[in-house]
C-alpha cells in the first residue's frame, strides 16, 4: 500500500514538475502511518520530530498546492492535513475531543449506503443538489475514554 501510494504521488508530482524529494517521501510515509489528518505541530512533535518546522510548512504548502494534501478539521483554528481523497479513497473520521487525534474510518458498504441515503434525503428536502458528504463522529478515543 505504501509503495503504491509513493508511486501515485510521484507520478502526480512529476506531471506537475514537482520533485518527490526524500523529505517529501518521508512526509507522505509519516502521514500515511498516522492513519488520519494531522496538524503540522503534531507531526513536528511526533512522527517527524527531526524535521524543522519551517521545512515542514514548506512541504505542506507544496503538497497542498499540487493537490496531494487536503486541509481539514481546523475547527480550533489549527489546520490539519490529510492525503487527498483521490489517494486515500472515500472515508470518514473519528475525532477525539480530548486529545484531538483524528482517525480515518471506512464504514463498509451497508453503513456507507445508509449515510449516503440519509444525506440525499436531507439534501432533497431542502432543494439542495448534493455533491458529496462527510461524517465526523465526536467522542473519546481508547486512550482518553
Ligand atoms: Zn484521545
Ligand atoms: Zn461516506
Amino acid at each position: 500500500m505504501l509503495t503504491e501510494l509513493h508511486a501515485r504521488v510521484k507520478k502526480h508530482l512529476r506531471e506537475n514538475d514537482v520533485r518527490y524529494s526524500t523529505g517529501r517521501q518521508k512526509f507522505i510515509a509519516a502521514l500515511h502511518a498516522a492513519g488520519g489528518p494531522r496538524s503540522a505541530t503534531h507531526l513536528h512533535t511526533s512522527e517527524l520530530d527531526d524535521v524543522p518546522l519551517s521545512s515542514l510548512y514548506r512541504t505542506l504548502t507544496v503538497l497542498e498546492n499540487v493537490g496531494v494534501l487536503e486541509r481539514t478539521h481546523d475547527g480550533d483554528g489549527v489546520a490539519m492535513f490529510e492525503l487527498g481523497e483521490w489517494l486515500l479513497g472515500h472515508h470518514h473520521h473519528l475525532i477525539c475531543t480530548s486529545c484531538d487525534i483524528v482517525t480515518d474510518i471506512d464504514l463498509g458498504n451497508d453503513l456507507e449506503n445508509a449515510v449516503a441515503e440519509i444525506s440525499a434525503t436531507v439534501a432533497a428536502s431542502h432543494g439542495f443538489t448534493m455533491t458529496g458528504h462527510t461524517l465526523d463522529v465526536l467522542g473519546l478515543c481508547e486512550d482518553c475514554g
